[in-house]
């Protein structure tokens, strides 16, 4: 048995391993491996039936070298300080891959949100706000949604930030409903970026979008969109999960009635999507089903030393955060599959969270086009650079994406020195 799954191990793991094909002197990047600032909160929270509950939160920002620190924020049973402190220090990488001025942070709430009626979840958003409040603000730390948090969460966190102000300060986050500063395009934002860099890759491996067989692990922002514009570009998506298992159809499923059948009368789950011709599978059969393209788009450590061997996807497109482990990636690498990283790969949120970011404290609103447009355009970009560092060094696309990453932040490192 392989010693129980620690995300930060994994992170450090491939962070050392870009630091010895950059060349790098421990001195140089040994800071990255500590988060720069941990916050950890007890969150009271009177629950509907008067009874009292308390919440633990946190918040970690690993770096603010190259800007304010930038990371969504998760609600989940399960998260824990080494999961958010991995979080974390990806947000970190993934700004520095496409080059946006922001550091990384990430911040969580142990909590099943599900089990919460409304008016407890935005108790709770509203005391988590108020208790991370010196950490947070736009040239700070702005908070953006996660796994089970959405534009409704943001926008409590908005209001709650600005009335200890005194004043709106819609760039304290990003992800906002669109009412009260959100961007267009922003929710959206992760699944179109997948889209284009499975796209991009597809094209330099020469294989064309037309026919190719997609499977898509996790049904929710991501997965969702993701789903819906490589089916638009002519993918054949034969199959998708969510938390209750997934469904299958070699000969592709219909996403457009998936997508509204989830949304229909009040949410639904795959387990009860019950349609001829479509096969019911579970999240593990989903990973290593007949397919060109596989997208993880749920949680960490869903690919591992266990379930590589049987991948049959060509092509592995990370559209959550940590899916794939340290030890899968050795594997996937002697198969030659192409894995495109999740500082990479699921991007595109946080670019159009900078965009809103851009356009709060310029009072500005772009339209959905100009948001689109600038999107495409830094994914390119950044797929293009990665690409080239891949090819160059002879090595993964994770290395590659690591070695632009840490780059940028050793250089802002040096320029900026250390105070005192
Ligand atoms: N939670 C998203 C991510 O992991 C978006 C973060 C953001 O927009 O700040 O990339």
């Amino acid at each position: 048995m392989s010693k129980a799954y620690n995300p930060y191990d994994n992170m450090l793991k491939v962070l050392e391993q870009a630091a010895v094909l950059l060349d790098l002197k421990e001195n140089d990047y040994e800071v990255f491996k500590y988060p720069e600032r941990e916050l950890k909160v007890a969150i009271p929270v009177e629950m509907d039936n008067g009874l009292m509950r308390v919440f633990e939160g946190y918040r970690v920002q690993h770096s603010s070298l190259r800007g304010p620190c930038k990371g969504g924020l998760r609600y989940h049973q399960k998260v824990d300080i080494d999961e958010v402190k991995a979080l974390a220090a990806w947000m970190s990488f993934k700004c520095s891959v496409v080059n946006i001025p922001y550091g990384g942070s990430k911040g969580a709430v142990k909590v099943n949100p599900k089990e919460l009626s409304k008016t407890e979840l935005k108790n709770l958003t509203r005391r988590y706000t108020a208790m991370i409040l010196p950490l947070i603000g736009p040239e700070r730390d702005i908070p953006a949604p996660d796994v089970n948090t959405d534009a409704e969460v943001m926008g409590w966190i908005m209001d709650t930030y600005s009335m200890f102000k005194g004043y709106p300060v819609p760039g304290v986050v990003t992800g906002k409903p669109v009412e009260i500063g959100g961007s267009l395009g922003r929710k959206e934002a992760t699944g179109r970026g997948v889209m284009l860099i499975t796209r991009e890759t597809l094209h330099r491996l020469g294989i064309p979008l037309i026919g190719t067989k997609v499977a898509i692990q996790g049904m929710g922002n991501v997965g969702g969109v993701a789903a819906k514009l490589l089916h638009n570009e002519g993918c054949l998506i034969v199959a998708v999960s969510d938390v209750s298992g997934g469904v299958y159809c070699n000969t592709g499923l219909n996403v457009d009635e998936i997508l509204s059948f989830l949304t229909s009368n009040g949410g639904q789950v795959l387990q009860d999507y019950n349609v001829p011709g479509v096969t019911k599978i579970t999240n593990d059969q989903l990973l290593t089903i007949e397919c060109d393209v596989l997208i993880p788009a749920a949680l960490e450590n869903q690919i591992t030393e266990l379930n590589a061997p049987d991948i049959k996807a060509t092509v592995i497109v990370e559209g959550s955060n940590g899916p794939t482990s340290v030890e899968a990636d050795i594997i996937l690498e002697k198969k030659n599959k192409t894995v495109v990283p999740d500082i990479l790969a699921n991007a595109g949120g946080v670019v159009v969270s900078y965009f809103e970011w851009v356009q709060n404290i310029q009072s500005l609103m772009w339209d959905e086009e100009a948001v689109n447009r600038a999107l495409e355009k830094i994914m390119i970009r950044s797929f293009n650079e990665v690409w080239d560092k891949k090819k160059d060094n002879n090595t993964t696309m994770r290395m590659g994406a690591y070695m632009v990453a840490v780059n940028r932040l050793v250089q802002a490192k040096k320029i900026r020195g250390i105070f005192p």
